[in-house]
């Protein structure tokens, strides 16, 4: 035992404790790590769950082990904080990198559409977009000062990535043929790579335009609900027809010849749509989908398609049956699509503790037809979250602005919550639609939160005792999305 904490008496820090695979971890708060607990330390911790103990009165009261491995087992637990001194660790408060150079740029093309899904952000009764007067579709010119932006502002990065978005982004495609060529190009020239991807709805694919995305490695992502009663309850067009027998057959042409990227499906659950299981076998094994992604509608609670409390119950217990089957799979080397736990497992594997929930306004930005520089996609053509112009690029003060609110420590609801490494008070849009204002932690979510991270705490450690390798997939997988 070191000097310095010989004397001392110790007390639980923060942390989260579970088991796994027969054996007790703890998840770290706020570094993020997993730590395994030997029988000794787990001792500790029972004890010091009921009151602070010193070295010598852990070791009197754990006869059964010898002092020697009792001193050891609690040195471990103070150098990883899982135990604290009453003077704590004090640790500095992290504050936004100033200049934190750009890894995403997501290029709204288009804030038209040729669906009129009820429950669209862009479009439905909780749009925050002000597009009047202001270009429909974005120009060439606009597009390449854009392209020219993101390449100054992401200085000192050797990986860069390029999402297309809209409205519907392949009503721009000709715009975004002529993107990737320009963007390629200036990339190989600086000696950097670019990787892009785009999100569809699927209507527009053609077998030449699935034809340009494999040749040049583009991701797709399909917005796509599940099957046809499903799909059509809510994505439809504005004679109000459903759109899904005009997308399977196109989606199922993109899954068998674009085969140069896995291929995702988004799902919006909604108070009418929300039979996980069976809109997940209907996207992996009917259509062929690799990657299954589910978020539930982020309007506000008075919207009849919002899930209300029992309802998001209910889509948990879903996601627990199909999480354990992706903790099955894992354990037997197979991939399974649901992406959901993928994310999760991810971020708790690389000991991601976020200081904001995602990359809007630091790494990532939207730009729109405009040329507006937003946070995210979800913000772009919103005058009041307007953070500059890709002519004369970012207002840092705006862009400060919106980083400081977002920071995990301005929002105070969060501090004593153990899941926060992970949501850090959920996404920014949300937060403004639901309690206008951008920085407020999404508290609607929260007990969804905490459940689902330690189901994927549970599964990272089973996969982590009995099948480690698996793990290595998500060492270098993408933390921006
Ligand atoms: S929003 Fe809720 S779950 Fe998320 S960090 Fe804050 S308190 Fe925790
Ligand atoms: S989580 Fe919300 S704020 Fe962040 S990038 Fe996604 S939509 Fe934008």
């Amino acid at each position: 035992m070191s000097a310095a904490v010989d004397s001392a008496v110790y007390r639980p820090a923060e942390f989260h404790r579970f088991e796994a695979g027969g054996r007790q971890f703890v998840y770290l708060v706020p570094s993020a790590g997993v730590f395994e607990l030997n029988e000794v330390s787990g001792r500790i911790l029972d004890l010091l769950a009921a009151a602070p103990h010193s070295a010598e009165m852990l070791a009197e009261r754990l006869p059964q082990y010898a002092p020697r491995d009792v001193f050891e087992a609690l040195e471990e637990l103070y150098q990883s904080h899982a135990i604290q001194t009453p003077e704590g660790f004090h640790e500095p408060p992290q504050q936004p990198p100033p200049q934190f150079p750009l890894q995403s740029l997501v290029l709204n093309l288009t804030n038209q559409c040729n669906l009129s899904c009820q429950y669209c952000y862009e479009f439905g009764e909780d749009k925050i977009a002000t597009p009047d007067g202001k270009p429909k579709f974005m120009d060439w010119e606009t597009a390449t000062q854009a392209v020219d932006y993101f390449f100054r502002d992401s200085a000192g990065r050797r990986s860069l990535h390029i999402t297309f978005f809209g409205g519907e982004t392949l009503m721009n495609f000709p715009l975004l043929k002529r993107v990737v060529e320009y963007a390629r190009n200036k990339a190989a020239g600086e000696g950097r790579s670019l990787d892009f991807s785009l999100t569809t709805n699927a209507t527009l694919l053609t077998p030449q335009i699935i034809q340009f995305l494999s040749e040049n490695q583009i991701g797709v992502t399909v917005s796509i609900d599940g099957p046809k009663e499903m799909n059509d309850a809510l994505r439809v067009f504005s004679t109000g027809k459903g759109s899904y027998d005009i997308i399977a057959p196109k989606v199922k042409q993109l899954l068998a010849e674009h085969k140069t990227r896995p291929i995702a499906a988004r799902v919006t659950l909604t108070a009418q749509v929300a039979d996980v299981l069976k809109i997940f076998r209907h996207l992996t094994e009917e259509l062929g989908f690799q990657e299954v992604g589910f978020a539930p509608v982020t309007t506000s609670s008075k919207a009849l398609y919002s899930i209300g409390p029992s309802g998001l119950d209910r889509v948990l217990e879903q996601f627990r049956e199909l999480a354990l089957e992706y903790r099955d799979w894992a354990l037997a080397g197979r991939h399974h699509a649901f992406s959901n736990v993928s994310d999760t497992i991810a971020e708790i594997h690389q000991g991601v503790s976020k200081s904001h929930p995602c990359g809007a306004g630091l790494g990532l930005v939207g730009v729109g037809p405009s040329g507006d520089i937003s946070p995210c996609h979800r913000f772009v053509d919103s005058d009041p979250h307007t953070l500059g112009h890709v002519s004369h690029g970012m207002d840092r003060d705006k862009q400060a602005d919106f980083l400081t609110r977002g920071h995990i420590h301005s929002k105070y609801d969060c501090h004593s919550c153990w899941a926060r490494p992970v949501c850090a008070g959920g996404c920014h849009h949300e937060a403004f639609v639901r309690y206008g204002d951008t920085g407020h932690p999404n508290l609607h979510y929260c007990d969804w939160i905490r459940g689902w991270t330690d189901l994927c705490l549970q599964i990272y450690g089973e996969i982590a005792v009995r099948n480690p390798e698996f793990l290595a997939h998500f060492d270098r997988r993408k933390t921006l999305q």
